[in-house]
C-alpha cells in the first residue's frame, strides 16, 4: 500500500536510481541505520523500518509546517524575501550586534555545528548547545571523576543487565529496546532470555509496560536519586546494613536484589536522562552515579559497570565533539578577539540576565522549550532562525532562514548517542532550492567582514 504522505513531487531528483535505498534515519539520536526506502520511478513510495517518530521525520518533507522561504517580520507579520536579501539581513544584523549568542545545533550536522562555531569565533560571540541543558553536564563531571562508556554493540555483544535510570527510552528513542534489549549479541545463544532490566524512575513510565518476570521496576521517591545513589555508594564500598524501612522508597527486598545484581552481574549498562542532570539538595545526581559506577568497578569480583546518556536530539553528541575539537571546550563558549575564553556563563544565564542583544536559533524552539521568564527575555530581543519547520520560535523571529533536512534533502555527519560517527545520505532534492544548515551557515560565515 502506498502512504500518500510519503509521495514526492513527481519531477523530484534523486540522487541514486537504485529500487531500494538503506539509509539511516535522523529522527533521533539513535541514528537507526537499517531503514529502506522502496522508491517508484522518482517517487518515495514506501519507507521501511522506522517507528512513528522517524516516520514524522519523513513526514516533515511535505507538512504544511514546513519553511520553505526566506522570511521577514514587518509590522509583525512575515514576508517572503529572496535570498540574496535574506543573508543581507542576516549579516547586517549580526554586524550590528555587540554580544550575539548563537543557541540550539543538536539537530544539523557535524559540519553545520562546524560553521556556526567559526561564525560564533568570527564575530566574538557565545555558543552554546541543547547539551548545555542536557547531557554536556555528564562530560563535565566525567572530565573530572572519570566514566566508564560503552557503545550500542557493546551493551548487544556483553550486557547482562540494562538499568534505565530516569529515562523513558519507550517514548523518547522508540527502537532502543528492541535493538539492545530484544537482540541475540555474538557473545550468548540468548538474548532478552538473560538480559534483565531494570527501570528507577519517579512513577510508572510507558517503559515499564518491557518488565518481565525477572526484572525489577524500582519507583523512587521524587528528588530521591541523589539520595539512592549515596546509599548504594556507601553499601558497596563497607558492609552496610540495609534499614528495614528501606531507602527513597523502595523497600528492603527489592534493595536487596538490586545490590546483589549490581555486584554480582557480568556487564551492567546503566542508561540515564535528564531526570538525573538537575541538582538535587546540595548535589548533583549525575556526578554522585559517576562516583558509584567508579566504586562498584573498583569492587566488583566480575564485569563492569558503563554509563550512557541518552538524548533525544539526532546530532547532540557531535556539537560535543566538534566543539571539543575546535575549542577545548564542549559546550557553552564565549570567543573574545577570536579565541575562547574562560566563562561560568550558559545559554540560560546569558538570557536570564539580557546579556545579549541579538540571539542565532539554529534547528530548535527555545521559545517553547524556556521557562516564560526565559522565553520572554529572548523574545525581546532581534532574533534569526535557521530551521526547517514552523515552530513557537518561528512565531516571533524577526529573520527566518529555512534549511534542507539533512540525511533526507542533504548529507551530513552526526554523531550516535554512543558517541559512534554515521554518515547521513541525501535522498532528494530539497524544495526551493533550499540549502543544507553547513552551506548556509558557510554562506553567512562568508559574508562577514
Ligand atoms: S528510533 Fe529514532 S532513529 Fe530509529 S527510526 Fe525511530 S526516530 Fe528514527
Amino acid at each position: 500500500m502506498i502512504n500518500k504522505k510519503f509521495l514526492i513531487k513527481k519531477n523530484t531528483e534523486f540522487k541514486k536510481m537504485s529500487d531500494q535505498i538503506k539509509i539511516t534515519c535522523s529522527g533521533c539520536s539513535l541514528l537507526c541505520d537499517d531503514i529502506i526506502i522502496i522508491k517508484h520511478e522518482k517517487d518515495i513510495e514506501k519507507i521501511l523500518g522506522t517507528c512513528l517518530k522517524g516516520k514524522e521525520k519523513f513526514n516533515q518533507i511535505i507538512s504544511k509546517n514546513r519553511i520553505l522561504n526566506p522570511l521577514i517580520r514587518k509590522n509583525n507579520s512575515l514576508e517572503k524575501i529572496n535570498w540574496d536579501i535574506a543573508l543581507d539581513k542576516a549579516v547586517q544584523m549580526i554586524n550590528n550586534s555587540i554580544k550575539p549568542v548563537l543557541y540550539g545545533l543538536s539537530n544539523i550536522s557535524c559540519e553545520a555545528q562546524l560553521n556556526a562555531i567559526k561564525i560564533a569565533r568570527k564575530i566574538n560571540g557565545f555558543i552554546d548547545s541543547n547539551s548545555t541543558i542536557c547531557q554536556g553536564q555528564v562530560l563535565n563531571f566525567a572530565s573530572k571523576i572519570g566514566i566508564t562508556t560503552m557503545t550500542l554493540t557493546d551493551i548487544i555483544n556483553k550486557s547482562d543487565v540494562i538499568i534505565l535510570w530516569g529515562v523513558n527510552v519507550v517514548e523518547s528513542i522508540p527502537r532502543l529496546l528492541s535493538k539492545i534489549l530484544f537482540s541475540r549479541g555474538k557473545f550468548r545463544i540468548t538474548g532478552r532470555e538473560i538480559k534483565s532490566l531494570i527501570i528507577v524512575d519517579i512513577y510508572k513510565t510507558a517503559s515499564f509496560n518491557v518488565l518481565g518476570t525477572r526484572d525489577l521496576a524500582l519507583i523512587i521517591k521524587p528528588d530521591n536519586d541523589i539520595e539512592l545513589i549515596r546509599f548504594l555508594k556507601k553499601y558497596c564500598r563497607e558492609e552496610y546494613k540495609i534499614p528495614a524501612g528501606g531507602n527513597s522508597g523502595i523497600d528492603k527486598q527489592d534493595l536487596e536484589r538490586l545490590i546483589s545484581i549490581l555486584l554480582n552481574s557480568e556487564h551492567i549498562s546503566i542508561l540515564t536522562g535528564q531526570a538525573l542532570i538537575k541538582p538535587q539538595g546540595e548535589g548533583h545526581p549525575m556526578k554522585e552515579l559517576l562516583e558509584l559506577i567508579k566504586i562498584l568497578n573498583k569492587y566488583k569480583k566480575i564485569g563492569r559497570v558503563s554509563l550512557m546518556m541518552v538524548g533525544g536530539h539526532y546530532n547532540m553528541v557531535g556539537f560535543e565533539h566538534i566543539a571539543l575539537a575546535e575549542t577545548g571546550k564542549n559546550q557553552s563558549i564565549q570567543f573574545r578577539n577570536g579565541k575562547s575564553v574562560q566563562t561560568e556563563e550558559t545559554i540560560i544565564s546569558k538570557l536570564q540576565n539580557q546579556d545579549f542583544d541579538l540571539s542565532i536559533i539554529v534547528g530548535t524552539d527555545p521559545i517553547s522549550h524556556f521557562p516564560a521568564a526565559i522565553s520572554k527575555n529572548l523574545s525581546s530581543k532581534p532574533m534569526i532562525l535557521i530551521d526547517n519547520k514552523k515552530s513557537g520560535t518561528y512565531l516571533i523571529a524577526d529573520l527566518i532562514l529555512p534549511t534542507a533536512i539533512t540525511g533526507i534533502e542533504c548529507e551530513g555527519l552526526a554523531f550516535r548517542l554512543d558517541h559512534v560517527p554515521i554518515k547521513l545520505k541525501k535522498i532528494i532534492d530539497p524544495p526551493n532550492n533550499i540549502l543544507s544548515d553547513a552551506k548556509l551557515l558557510e554562506n553567512i560565515l562568508m559574508k562577514l567582514e
